[in-house]
């Protein structure tokens, strides 16, 4: 037998003995999870880590949703089958031994909770239409998060809308969750996915910057938040807010897919050089396709920069300490 083949039979004779049928793999806290109940109709199977934005010319007509090139690759993600989806992304947080922060409206995020009683955190946020009753929608909140079972105050899309965190028109939403002690989840960063200007008008790239965050952290010095996506691409001004304010620590979710992967690496690398170790948190993003979460843990798991003390904490340990699971 080839010394390799050799070594390998060894380590799968050795396997079955080591890994008991009832001890599972090291826990994994995946810090965002949207409540996506279906795999949408016609969602084109997903090639993760695209290495290039494309240019478009308006003169071309009709423009695509996103601006990334159509790479192949093998084995690519694939949709949910029709009701499906759910109990697919259930079976993947089962199999990896995973604990989801689940963020979405009420209803959908219960529906998570029943699936997996054990294993989901909900989340939800304020609705932002301009003809939003504020008053009634920081009452909805302050029930969901007292009596309701809802933890997280996320996902805050204000850069969609082109609003800065530390616009006052949203500072009672955050003043809510710091009274309430509840951590706030803020998209910041990534998107517009290359057509911003064409298919999401109000998205404003330069509303994702982490110092957009620091008026607001001003106002509320006990509010613990979670920058999702963390930052991307603006690092600098990531690790300037990190250094000044150690109650955020930042998500990878999305960024760890839908960007090329040596990018990637370099960005959670660079986090974790400028002695953040402790304040990053693994993410998915999980929506649409069921193989996107175990994708991504691997990215964490195939790090080679990162030690395996290092990827526990970005696996488990940091959302342990700031979700306070630690405590319970
Ligand atoms: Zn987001």
């Amino acid at each position: 037998m080839h010394r390799l083949l050799a070594a390998g039979f060894a380590l799968a004779v050795a396997t079955p003995a080591l890994a008991q049928e009832d001890s599972p793999p090291p826990p994994i806290i995946d810090v965002h999870v949207h409540s996506q109940l279906e795999s949408r109709p016609g969602t084109a199977p997903l090639c993760p880590n695209p290495q290039q934005f494309l240019a478009s010319d308006p003169a071309d007509g009709e423009e695509g949703f996103f601006g990334w090139s159509g790479e192949d690759c093998s084995p690519r993600l694939y949709a949910a089958e029709p009701g499906e989806y759910l109990n697919d992304v259930v079976a993947e947080m089962e199999r990896l031994n995973v604990t989801a922060v689940v963020f979405g409206d009420p209803d959908s995020v219960r529906a998570y909770q029943q699936a997996a009683p054990d294993r989901v955190i909900a989340g939800t946020s304020f609705a932002m239409s301009p003809d939003t009753d504020r008053a009634a929608e920081l009452q909805r909140l302050e029930m969901l998060f007292t009596d309701g079972g809802f933890a997280v105050m996320g996902e805050i899309g204000l850069q969609y809308a082109g609003v800065s965190p530390s616009d006052p028109s949203v500072d009672d939403y955050f003043a809510l969750a710091e009274r309430l002690d509840i951590p706030v989840a803020i998209h910041m960063g990534t998107g517009g996915s290359g057509r911003a200007n064409v298919t999401m008008p109000t998205y404003r790239a330069s509303m994702g910057d982490p110092f957009l965050l620091e008026e607001m952290l001003a106002r509320h010095p006990r509010l613990r938040v979670q920058v999702m996506h963390a930052g991307y691409p603006m690092i600098d001004n990531m690790l300037a807010l990190l250094q000044a304010n150690s109650h955020v620590y930042v998500d990878t979710a999305g960024l760890i897919w839908s960007y090329p992967i040596e990018e990637v690496n370099r960005y959670i690398e660079r986090l974790v050089d400028a002695g953040f170790g402790d304040r990053v948190m693994f993410g998915t993003d999980q929506l649409s396709w069921p193989g996107l979460m175990a994708y991504s843990v691997s990215i964490i798991q195939n790090a080679d920069y990162l030690s395996p003390a290092q990827k526990r904490d970005i696996l488990y340990n940091n959302a342990a300490r700031f979700l306070r699971l630690d405590r319970e």
